[in-house]
């Protein structure tokens, strides 16, 4: 039902049925290569539009289509709902754990990025640009903003320090250990692919992830085998507002 996802000002929900209608039509109108991830993109904004989590952020997988991008800030517009384009946030790392040399050339390549950040409320967005300007973020406070459980969050950190440690070995290995020629490879974006067993082996268990369905959360090892798991019960919210919205989970 309708109403047992819905808590905002929207009483009766017809803003949403709109919004949710237009997103999926703006999906169906993409190349098929780009249609799951805008399609959870546009749920995640219906989610902060029904009052299930404060702040959706869209535009991370790299091709972000301008008309979709387009019907994703109308929908937000539509509602009132503030929208930042700002930096991608990555990842705080205890000292020690990254080289200054390849902090320096992260933050560097971030500042250049702009993923979308639409926000339930001014203070949000103000929280996420503060974020934003910071750069690299504690688990807990990407996990209060996006409204994921921070368990998942904390082993997504932990596993995205791992592949960027790996990723460091293997541009030295890249760059003959040139510390200019590492830094320019890291500050374009440039990651290696692994070149020994031992590499592939690790490369490996550092991109596994299991998404929670419905959601743009990879979840961690305990939520991923338990039906009870805080990211299983957000993936059954948001797998409700699907359905109570008729917007299409699959396209
Ligand atoms: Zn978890």
């Amino acid at each position: 039902m309708l109403e047992t996802v819905w808590r905002s000002a929207d009483r009766d929900g017809s803003r949403l049925l709109r919004s949710a209608a237009a997103l999926a039509a703006a999906v169906a109108r993409l190349p098929v290569s780009l249609r799951a991830t805008a399609a959870q993109d546009g749920l995640d904004l219906l989610a902060v539009l029904a009052g299930l989590k404060p702040l959706c952020l869209a535009g991370r997988g790299g091709a972000f289509d301008a008309e979709f991008r387009a019907a994703l800030v109308a929908a937000a517009a539509a509602a009132s709902l503030p929208v930042l384009e700002a930096a991608p946030w990555e990842p705080q790392a205890a000292p020690g754990v990254l080289p200054d040399w390849y902090r320096a050339a992260t933050a560097q390549r971030c500042a250049k990025m702009r993923v979308l950040y639409l926000c339930r409320d001014v203070g949000i967005r103000d929280a996420a640009a503060a974020l934003s300007a910071q750069g690299r973020v504690a688990a807990a406070d990407e996990a209060a903003l996006l409204g994921y459980p921070l368990c998942c969050v904390v082993q997504h950190h932990r596993q995205a320090l791992g592949l960027e440690q790996l990723t460091i070995a293997m541009t030295a290995r890249v760059a003959q250990g040139d510390p200019d020629r590492m830094a320019r490879l890291i500050e374009a974006g440039v990651e290696p692919l692994p070149a020994s067993a031992e590499e592939w082996r690790d490369y490996r268990r550092l991109t596994a992830i299991a998404p929670a369905p419905a959601t743009s959360v990879n979840m961690c090892a305990a939520c991923a085998g338990d039906d009870a798991s805080p990211a299983a019960a957000l993936a059954r919210s948001h797998a409700a507002l699907a359905a109570a919205t008729a917007y299409p989970l699959r396209n």
